[in-house]
């Protein structure tokens, strides 16, 4: 679990600050959940074997001896909050969350056990044009990020849970004639959850994985026909992307559409977004038949990737435009009121008064140490004048004296 300190904030805020903008533009709003929530809801909907629910969940019990457990993910809350609000009563919903996420995973670059994510999840609809819309809206903010061309859509049909079903048979029926080259977790897997088995990564079952039956083969007409569409939308808006057969994903509430932007960029740890459609999960949570779709992203992978790639843009660094420094104790009133009339002036403005005096020297040494771009001095003779002098901390420029109520003036242009 990491503390987020000033410096990884503001690339943080130049993410969020990306995202807030994006999901405003395509009229998706924002829901705000607790980070606990009952156990129950999170292993009935995530599925009781899957490797979060198996064994990465901080679960406990409280005060009064219920089970609860820090979200894993965001999808079972939203879903909660939907139905016990009534968001679901025939209407559409077009949602979208950010937040801390709890998985008692293995600490590794790109996966920490505190990580937080930014989800989008749309109830109401079935057809294949909204799964288009949340990847073209995935698609925009790579773009916006300057991340398209380090990105790959991946994607796959899970089909309908009937069609799983028959699948599932062919599937353990393929497993079982290669038992001996199943590992121990697959072995476990075979009855309980053995599409989960295509997932592995384990290199010694590539080649049987390889020839396996594929979903794809055994789709309902229907999902074949939704996949149809979604990938004539696709085509049509120009977005790229790979089928990949093998693609089921982590937990089992989904069905038809599964995708994963992926990423080579950051080594193993390469999915930065992932999502499907769980038109099964709000009915099985005790709701009406509600069909849905959604996608969660990793902000920590994000921004890893667009630090590793240098895309993050000076601007967004936070760094101080201004530092208003009075030079002796007698100036200090005054450099309080001209910074504060400075940001009521220029509200974009990033000022840093000098605070808590000190020798002329140690008061210039704070001045360049601050990051800014301009200092403002504030003197005896500045105060005699009614000016202030302004001097560049990163330039090789000469300090110019200049008359107060000209400042706004000058600060625009040399900051615009
Ligand atoms: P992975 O295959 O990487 O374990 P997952 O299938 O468990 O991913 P999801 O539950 O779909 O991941 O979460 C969506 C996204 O959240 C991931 O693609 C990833 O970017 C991010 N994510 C998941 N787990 C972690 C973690 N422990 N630390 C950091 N980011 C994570
Ligand atoms: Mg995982």
């Amino acid at each position: 679990m990491n503390d987020l300190l000033p410096e990884q904030s503001a690339l943080w805020q130049y993410f969020e600050g990306k995202v807030r903008n994006l999901m405003a533009r395509y009229g998706y709003a924002e829901i705000r959940t607790p980070i606990v929530e009952q156990t129950a809801l999170f292993s009935r909907s995530i599925g009781e074997v899957t490797d979060i629910v198996e064994k990465e969940m901080y679960t406990f019990a409280d005060r009064n001896g219920d089970s609860l457990t820090l979200r894993p993910e965001g999808t079972a809350s939203c879903v909660r909050a939907a139905m016990e609000h009534g968001l679901l009563h025939n209407q559409t919903q077009r949602l979208w969350y950010q937040g801390p996420m709890f998985r008692h995973e293995r600490p590794q670059k790109g996966r920490y056990r505190q990580f937080h994510q930014v989800g989008v999840e749309s109830f109401g609809l079935e057809g294949p044009d909204i799964d288009a819309e949340l990847i073209l809206l995935s698609a925009r903010l790579w773009r916006e990020l300057g991340l398209m061309e380090h990105v790959t859509l991946e994607l796959n049909s899970l089909g309908s849970s009937e069609a799983r079903a028959a699948y599932r048979d062919t599937l353990v029926a393929y497993f079982e004639q290669h038992h001996e080259l199943l590992d121990e977790d697959s072995r476990r897997r075979l009855t309980s959850n053995p599409l989960r088995i295509l997932d592995s990564k384990n290199p010694e079952m590539a080649e049987m994985l390889a020839g396996a039956p594929q979903l794809l083969d055994h789709l309902d007409a229907e999902s074949r026909e939704h996949f149809a569409s979604l990938r004539a939308l696709l085509d049509a808006a120009g977005i790229d992307y790979v089928i990949n057969p093998r693609l089921v994903r982590g937990l089992d509430y989904y069905s038809r559409t599964v995708f994963e932007w992926t990423t080579r960029a950051l080594g193993s740890q390469g999915t930065v977004c992932a999502g499907g459609r769980y038109d099964g999960l709000v009915e099985q949570l005790g709701g009406k038949p509600t069909p849905a779709v959604g996608f969660a992203m990793g902000i920590e992978r994000l921004v890893l990737l667009l630090e590793t790639l240098e895309l993050i843009p000076d601007a967004a660094r936070g760094e101080l435009d201004l530092y208003v420094l009075p030079m002796d104790d007698a100036a200090a009133g005054t450099a309080l009121q001209l910074v504060e009339q400075l940001r009521g002036d220029m509200p974009t403005l990033r000022a840093q008064l000098h605070c808590g005096g000190g020798s002329f020297k140690s008061r210039i040494k704070k001045a360049d140490r601050s990051g800014a771009r301009l200092a403002l001095l504030l003197g005896e003779d500045e105060l005699a004048h009614g000016t202030a002098t302004l001097k560049f901390l990163r330039e090789e420029r000469d300090q110019r004296s200049l008359a107060r109520d000209a400042l706004v003036d000058e600060l625009h242009d040399l900051l615009a």
